[in-house]
């Protein structure tokens, strides 16, 4: 209660029991069971999500169809003028939904207030881009022809989201989508049902003000059996799934096998090259925060630190005096920088990572631990600790989604970036340096495999403007600013004849 939990509940329309199946405002009880909502800040139980099951799941699909037929010919402007709205909607409750963020997902109250600032930022984008969904014209080798190309909504898009980004994700994604002409159901996290529900009741306000069809933005709520109802559904012509490399690969089968499009975003090893020419004040800071904030449980985490040998030692003690600092407690409590991990299966996983770790050979710089006592009563709570490994161990390869990172040394620049290029993932990657030299190498085709390369900034917190996605295991999707709309529509070139005769292309005579 200290932190107005209550209070933001009732602005955003949350109760006790909430139906998690909705297109727009229309509600749908499933009759199903609830899935229980608690807070990895408090463990107490937030609230409850009714789980969609397939017959309820067929009544939004069948509704979304049918809001595409008209939404699709909406004109696009049109349709930024909604998303406009959205944005404004949001920055109405920007408060209560970034509170619900942090007390669900266990994020510090600032970073739920910059995931709802990302989610306005998104709508900004989107509203400007509906009137800048550019084809390109071309020449025709023909004469009295015409070629040019357009795109087109591509239909009903599936978004799959995880549990780390509740709402910015989904935002990303449909708010594009929806400029684009498409209509949207998501299945968020189901460890994070409640933030979806708020931002459901958001859109499905703004559509009821316009007199739009509900199916424009729907919801459906459950774990990866209700996933599999997108990626296996013909109707559903794109997937965008965020999550692990785990899930991407089965969603990615799934919608292949059918010859479906799928957006893969999936998960990070992201590290940071401090070279010999680093300014340090910054390198520290940036590989502090990249490391332990959001509890070491953002896509683009850092999660390696690959140092010269000659500044390995400054490094390494600065960072371990910096760590020493740290106040881990109640995201809500803004004098805490750590807060909890989402749940106490993602502490043994995090616990059972040092264990690998240091039996191969990892050596406990800051030890890690679970935090017990008074305000740590989740048992979610867990010590950013510092490892120092060998990049080819197989727990230094593997993505681990808590607050674990490993320091490793490195003498020529090409060793490391071989080391930073040398993991399954590929999503962000930065190096700290003061030499033109080498921050040009680093981005040169030579460089960083990766999707996202920084330089003297770190691995975390890209800003929407840019298209956002990894390489190799992340996925290759890109989502966000940039072209990445084009992942939403569908390219029809055409070519239009307006001499007197019909003239074949690469000069080919078919005359009777
Ligand atoms: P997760 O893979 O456990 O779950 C993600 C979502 O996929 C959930 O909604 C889940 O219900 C669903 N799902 C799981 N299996 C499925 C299946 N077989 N079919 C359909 N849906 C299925 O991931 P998580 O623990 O929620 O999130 C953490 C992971 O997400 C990390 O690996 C992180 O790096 C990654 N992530 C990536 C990005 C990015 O943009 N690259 C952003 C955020 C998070």
């Amino acid at each position: 209660e200290k932190y107005g939990i209550s209070d933001a509940l009732k602005v955003l329309g949350i109760s006790a029991e909430n139906n998690g199946t909705s297109t727009g405002d229309n509600w749908i009880d499933t009759g199903e069971s609830f899935l229980s909502s608690f807070s990895p800040a408090d463990g107490q139980l937030i609230a409850k999500v009714q789980l969609t099951n397939k017959e309820a799941y067929e009544k939004v699909i069948k509704e979304a169809q049918g809001s595409f037929e008209s939404w699709r010919v909406t004109p696009a402007p049109q349709r930024g003028e909604i998303v406009r709205q959205v944005g404004n909607a949001l920055r109405e409750v920007k408060s209560e939904l970034g509170k619900l963020v942090s007390y669900e997902m266990g994020k510090s109250y600032q970073e739920g207030l910059g995931e709802v600032q990302e989610m306005i930022d998104i709508c900004d984008f989107a509203v400007g881009l509906s009137r800048q969904l550019y084809g390109l014209t071309m020449h025709s080798e023909r004469p009295g022809h015409r070629m040019y190309e357009q795109w087109h909504p591509i239909g009903v898009v599936g978004i799959i989201s995880a549990f780390n980004f509740p709402v910015a994700v989904w935002s990303w994604n449909s708010m594009i989508a929806m400029v684009c002409g498409n209509v949207c159901v998501w299945k968020p996290s189901e460890k994070t049902p409640l933030s979806a529900v708020a931002c459901q009741k958001i859109i499905a306000k703004v559509l009821k003000e316009n007199n739009l069809p509900e199916g424009i933005s729907s919801l459906i709520v459950g774990d990866y059996k209700v996933g599999e109802y997108l990626s296996h559904d013909s109707r559903i012509p794109l997937v965008s799934a965020t999550g692990s490399t785990r899930m991407g690969k089965l969603v990615g089968q799934a919608v292949g096998g059918r010859l479906g499009r799928s957006l893969l975003e999936l998960g990070g090893n992201n590290a940071i090259i401090i070279t010999e020419n680093a300014d340090l004040e910054i390198a520290i800071r940036g590989a502090l925060f990249g490391a332990v904030g959001t509890a070491g449980q953002r896509c683009t985490t850092t999660r390696r630190l690959i140092i010269h040998e000659s500044v390995y030692e400054e490094v390494k003690s600065r960072l371990v005096s910096a760590y020493g600092k740290l106040v881990i407690g109640n995201p809500l409590d803004e004098k805490n920088h750590v807060g909890p991990l989402i749940d106490t299966e993602a502490v043994d996983m995090y616990l059972d990572a040092i264990k690998k770790v240091t039996e191969e050979g990892g050596k406990e710089l800051v030890s890690g631990g679970v935090l017990t006592g008074e305000g740590y009563e989740s048992g979610c709570y867990v010590k950013p600790c510092i490892i120092e490994a060998e990049n080819n161990y197989l727990m230094v390869q593997h993505e681990t989604f808590a607050p674990i990172l490993y320091l490793m040394k490195y003498a020529s620049l090409e060793d490391a970036i071989a080391m930073q290029n040398g993991v399954p993932q590929g999503l962000s990657s930065s190096i700290m340096t003061l030499n033109m030299r080498e921050a040009e190498l680093f981005l040169s085709a030579a460089g960083s495999d990766c999707g996202i390369a920084n330089v003297n900034i770190g691995t975390s917190g890209a800003e929407i403007g840019g298209a956002f996605g990894g390489e190799k295991e992340t996925g290759g999707g890109r989502e966000s600013g940039s072209d990445s709309w084009k992942a939403y529509m569908r390219r029809q070139t055409n070519t239009i004849n307006y001499s007197n005769s019909l003239p074949l292309a690469q000069g080919i005579k078919f005359d009777i």
